[in-house]
């Protein structure tokens, strides 16, 4: 008999809490990926950074593991596909993975872990891409939190250790196949510019995090979005670092926690307002204004600059991203939906939780949203924040500033008034 450890959002063999139980477990155990077909086949494009990310994440841990002659074996295909295989081919036992809490991968797993059963194998999954899940962190009545700040409070006083899990890597099953993994032209893909690198944990950064973040011309925040959604980066590693050098740090990643365990609990935000009298908004939803947003041409240089960034990079600073937001759901009235789209198909950094919770909170129908009718005036954020308009300058050639789209001014009052009308 032998075991299977599923990598899913968790590529690396250090401090991963699955593989360390598969390792444990007794049973030889071989590493599994699954290039998943219907999550890639929906991909717009085929110049992905974010598969290729993937794919030279596995093409580490493979190398990695040549040295303990085994390898990671991967699969192209549905996951209950790929499994009915395995099964007729091995004596599976036990199958590990950790958690992962967005809806689509809970049906998925639900439908893995019903086919095992019926084959007598075990399923088993667990806690390893949060420090709290589920309802861990919950109220005195058992509900969830839907603000911030009591969560991120009861987080911390419940917070006791960051425990690092040693992974013995000597439990896998050889495996005699090429030091190459599948190629990305297999599977459809082109190699993009993403380059590889083993995630790190930066001090002086990060040390210093609370006094630039909010800057973007000095760009330093850590970048770590990527890591942490792939999990080639472990989240207790993050937490003790934080925990040791900056709090304002560790709020992010708090906050990183909370917009998860809200997806958990209301897996209606996926599609729908967490506020839900805010459905009553009438946007304009104007299909020309949205691709002039998109593409970095609306003549609000800020705007346009963050947007180019995106475009460009896969990246935008968090400031930006709040003032690109809210500039297309107040001053443009467009759904929050729409952008949020957009940025799925762009982010490097993209989660669903994450990225459904800033919009939703952008849009003011998330949870523990800004009140409607603080609507951001970019002329200010911009003086604000790039006092010297270097970011601007960055993304944004001076000969391509536009007329602006909307007036400030006439798009603020149609914003309150929409908002104002629909919360009647
Ligand atoms: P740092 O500032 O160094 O923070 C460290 C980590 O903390 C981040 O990598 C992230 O994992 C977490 N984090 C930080 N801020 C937030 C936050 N507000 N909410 C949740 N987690 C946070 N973040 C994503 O990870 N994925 C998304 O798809 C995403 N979409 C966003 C959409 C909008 C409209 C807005 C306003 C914010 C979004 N964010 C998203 C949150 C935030 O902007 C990014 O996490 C951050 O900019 C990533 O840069 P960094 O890795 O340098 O983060």
């Amino acid at each position: 008999k032998i075991n299977i450890f599923w990598f899913r959002r968790d590529l690396r063999l250090e401090d991963n809490t699955g593989l360390q139980h598969a390792l444990n477990s007794g049973l030889k155990v071989i590493p599994l990926f699954i290039l998943d077909t219907d999550i890639l086949d929906k991909l717009e494009d085929d110049y992905d950074r974010r598969v290729d990310y993937i794919h030279q994440a596995l093409q580490d841990i493979h190398m990695e593991l040549r040295s303990f002659r085994t390898g990671i074996h991967i699969h192209h295909g549905r996951p209950l596909e790929v499994f009915k295989k395995l099964v007729q081919d091995l004596e599976i036992d036990t199958v590990f993975c950790n958690r992962d809490y967005e809806p689509g991968a809970i049906r998925r797993d639900q439908e893995i872990h019903d086919f095992l059963q019926c084959h007598h194998i075990k399923f088993q999954q667990y806690k390893d891409q949060v420090i709290f899940e589920k309802s861990d962190i919950v109220k005195s009545d058992f509900s969830p939190y839907t603000v911030f700040t009591p969560y991120s409070k009861k987080w911390k006083e419940k917070l006791i250790k960051t425990e690092f899990k040693t992974v013995d890597l000597t439990h896998f099953a050889e495996f005699h196949g090429s030091s190459e993994i599948i190629s990305l032209e297999e599977i459809g893909f082109k190699k993009t510019d993403m380059q590889f690198k083993k995630p790190k944990l930066n001090k002086a950064l990060i040390e210093s995090y609370h006094l630039y973040r909010d800057f973007p011309a000095m760009n330093c925040t850590t970048h770590l979005g990527i890591a942490l959604r792939f999990g080639t980066l472990s989240v207790r590693a993050c937490v003790d670092y934080a925990l040791k050098h900056n709090e304002t740090w560790l709020n992010e990643l708090i906050w990183r926690e909370f917009f998860m365990q809200i997806l958990y609990h209301f897996p209606k935000v996926v599609t729908g307002c967490f506020k839900e009298k805010y459905e009553n908004i009438v946007w304009r939803n104007n299909e020309k204004e949205f691709r002039v947003w998109c593409s970095g041409n609306t003549g609000y240089p800020i705007v346009d600059a963050g947007m180019r960034e995106l475009n460009e990079t896969g990246f935008m600073h968090n400031r930006v991203r709040m003032i690109t937001a809210s500039f297309l759901t107040k001053h443009l009235l467009i759904d929050w939906r729409w952008g949020e789209a957009y940025f799925a198909s762009k982010l490097l950094d993209y989660d669903l939780a994450a990225n459904n919770g800033n919009w939703q909170w952008a849009a003011g129908c998330g949870c523990d949203a800004a009140p409607y009718f603080r609507i951001f005036n970019p002329y200010e954020q911009a003086k604000k924040f790039d006092k010297e308009s270097e970011y601007i300058r960055k993304w944004l050639p001076e000969d391509e500033q536009k007329l602006p789209i909307v007036e400030h001014r006439e798009a603020r009052e149609r914003a309150l008034k929409t908002y104002k009308e629909a919360l009647a």
